[in-house]
């Protein structure tokens, strides 16, 4: 047996558990050694019968003095046996399982663990787990309980692991540098795996997982900043920055400029005249300014004669970001063109447009910046592509999904990273209100007289599955109808989603901003950035299937006027979990606070956006634990700066872990 063996090669795993190993990623040896408990259950305590008291949960070892099945009234077998331990016996039932009387004979040792209650009167064990002889896999320690999968019990799992573990670890390589165990206190991998799927103690357990959920990180990051070294060994375009030039620009605008703003424009500048590729994130709440500082680096870059390229994740808004760069930058001179599957103009010196553009490199023979919009919608491997068009451009990604500062660290660790951490002067807060079925009517009465006052609304119907697909559109579709004939007959309601033309789209958009629509019904495609100021009541149903970020970019919608603004979150969830996370939207306007509460409270998947972010699936590491980020951030930086190149054994790890080519771009 060697750690590479297919399972399918082993005596006594048939092909039915191949296929069922299979759906859990389980091929070989190896990644079932992999396959971590997710918790343990305490059957250590070996009890005498005699001291046993009702709802104990415990292990009982003995002799067998009596097992027999009794037919019920029913016609159903009950399993009677009686087990002494010398100190007093016990009742021991099974229901259902008449073939244990062929397993289980009188006179034999057996353990027994289960909780122990009163059946028929008598203390009793009902349906224990239970192993004859010396063995100790299912009772008499701390069980480990497994992932399971249809069909695939963590019993049966554990049978196999058990005695496997220690056999096969001896012959797992050490893939940790030997001075970072040291240093960090880390279990050796051998004891590691072996106190995961065996501990003796809770304490075994806990040194078992920091070992794992630090090589987790320790790697993620080891990547990271290998990622990062490896752009800022190539030559990036060198930009000359005036002053004078870019003062003159931003005192062009209609505005002052937000002292976050000035503060990541600035970073930006002086990335691209640092002669390296600049690679920065630029993250800010839905409403922060972040087009302008955008438009502030492409206007540098086009005063170098060199051509930028802005992507952004609908053609809605890059037709938006086309219209609002024209307006700051035209007077600059500074041509501004339009990609997107619809619409082609020529060369450009600023080219906004969607996927699209990244198919056509024609159009960029001096491509300087690249601006990624939104960039938690696209895929690592889109980001790349694009960036390697021309020679290293400088590359500035924009979310308005704030993420936590250390969560980024560890998606986003070959970033650096700008914030705007507040909002421009003036904006309001959005009165925020959960709504429960009882006050729905009054809520539509409230629309109502907001309409009155020549007010608009939004609906967003319910995000039943991720992507817009077709049971999204079949409620969005419905719920309009619902909307249009039973509850606002008197109103002009226009219905949006992401299976329109764009064209189609575009013409409701144009219509709700032309105000000859009071309601538009929408599926939650409404959240990319779009920007109706006259626009303020923003109802979300089912709001409890969105994360808080979510909810607070949708939210972001409205609350852009000068006009008093609110979002109405209905739920028909009645949990009190769910409202409690809820809740939260009343009272907390910022998003940076808000992607918190959702990363404690539903973890680092429900960030929409960690999917495609190239982070692997975390078995033990959580993405929530602060302190083991930093600490595994600094512990790869160090390593890093003693040891350009990592080991052989680690590489693949990381490999393994990332499943992915590790190497830069
Ligand atoms: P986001 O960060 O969500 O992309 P935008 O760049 O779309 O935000 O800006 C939102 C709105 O705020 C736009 O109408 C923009 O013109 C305006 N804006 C940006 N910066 C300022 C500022 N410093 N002062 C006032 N308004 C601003
Ligand atoms: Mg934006």
């Amino acid at each position: 047996m060697k750690p590479d063996t297919k399972l399918s090669s082993l005596a006594g795993i048939g092909p039915a558990y191949i296929t069922r190993l299979a759906r859990l990623g389980i091929e070989n040896l190896t990644d079932l050694l992999y396959h971590f408990p997710f918790r343990y259950e305490d059957l250590s305590a070996v009890r005498q019968i005699a001291e046993i008291v009702e709802g104990e949960v415990v292990t009982v070892r003995g002799q067998v003095w009596e097992i027999q099945n009794i037919r019920t009234r029913h016609g159903k077998f009950l399993t009677k046996a009686l087990v002494n331990d010398g100190s007093a016996s016990i009742t021991i039932v099974w229901f259902n399982q008449p073939y244990l009387t062929r397993v289980i004979k009188v006179g034999v040792t057996i353990s027994l663990a289960g909780k122990a209650n009163i059946y028929q009167g008598k203390l009793s064990l009902t349906a224990p787990d239970f192993e004859i002889g010396d063995l100790r896999t299912h009772t008499g320690r701390i069980i480990p309980i497994y992932p399971e999968t249809q069909g695939l019990s963590s019993k049966w799992l554990r049978s196999k692991i058990t005695p496997l573990a220690p056999i096969l670890t001896t012959q797992l390589k050490e893939y940790l540098p030997p001075g970072i165990l040291r240093r960090y206190h880390l279990l050796s991998l051998e004891e590691a795996l072996i106190k995961i799927h065996s501990p003796g103690s809770l304490d075994d357990i806990d040194q078992a997982r920091r070992r794992f959920g630090f090589e987790e990180l320790f790697i993620l990051h080891l990547a990271a900043l290998m990622r990062k070294a490896a752009n800022e060994a190539r030559a990036g375009v060198k930009l000359a920055v005036s002053n004078s030039q870019v003062n003159a620009f931003i005192a062009s605008l209609p505005f002052r400029l937000t002292s976050s703003q000035q503060r990541a424009a600035w970073e930006i500048l002086s990335d691209l005249k640092g002669g390296r590729p600049m690679n920065r994130l630029l993250q800010g709440d839905v409403g922060s300014g972040k087009t302008v500082v955008a438009a502030i680096a492409a206007y540098v870059t086009s005063l170098n004669k060199m051509q930028t390229a802005i992507m952004a994740p609908t053609e809605i808004l890059a037709q938006q970001h086309f219209e609002t760069l024209t307006t700051v930058l035209a007077k600059f001179g500074v041509s501004v063109g339009l990609r997107t599957r619809s619409k082609k103009s020529g060369p450009a010196d600023v080219t906004v447009g969607t996927q699209a553009l990244i198919a056509t490199s024609a159009a960029f023979d001096n491509l300087g910046l690249v601006i990624i919009d939104e960039q938690h919608r696209f895929g690592v491997a889109q980001r790349a592509l694009l960036k390697s068009k021309g020679s290293a451009p400088h590359l500035l990604t924009m979310t308005a999904t704030p993420i936590p500062r250390t969560l980024a660290l560890s998606l986003y660790g070959d970033l650096d990273l700008s914030t705007l951490d507040e909002l421009p002067p003036g904006r309001q807060i959005v009165k925020t209100y959960l709504t429960p079925p009882a006050k729905r009517d009054k809520a539509y009465d409230f629309i109502r007289s907001r309409v009155k006052l020549s007010q608009q609304v939004f609906i967003v119907t319910p995000l039943i599955e991720p992507s817009e697909s077709l049971s999204t559109l079949r409620s969005a579709t419905q719920e309009f109808e619902r909307l249009k004939t039973e509850v606002f007959p008197e109103l002009r309601l226009g219905l949006l989603h992401g299976r329109l033309t764009t064209k189609n789209k575009q013409l409701v958009l144009d219509q709700f901003r032309d105000k000859k629509l009071d309601i538009l019904v929408t599926t939650p495609v409404v959240e990319v950035g779009i920007d109706i100021p006259n626009a303020t009541v923003m109802v979300i149903e089912g709001s409890d299937h969105f994360g808080l970020a979510q909810l607070h970019q949708l939210r972001g919608r409205v609350g852009r006027g000068v006009e008093e603004s609110w979002c109405l979150l209905f739920s028909d969830s009645l949990e009190e979990g769910v409202n409690k996370r809820l809740q939260a939207m009343e009272t907390q306007h910022l998003g940076a606070k808000l992607a918190e509460l959702d990363l404690a409270l539903r973890g680092p998947g429900e960030l929409y956006g960690i999917r495609q972010s190239g982070i692997p699936e975390l078995k033990i590491a959580k993405l929530t634990d602060t302190a083991l980020i930093t600490e595994t951030r600094r512990a790869a930086e160090d390593y890093l700066a003693s040891q350009p190149r990592l080991p052989s054994g680690l590489t693949q790890r990381l490999e393994k872990l990332l499943e992915t080519p590790t190497s830069p771009d």
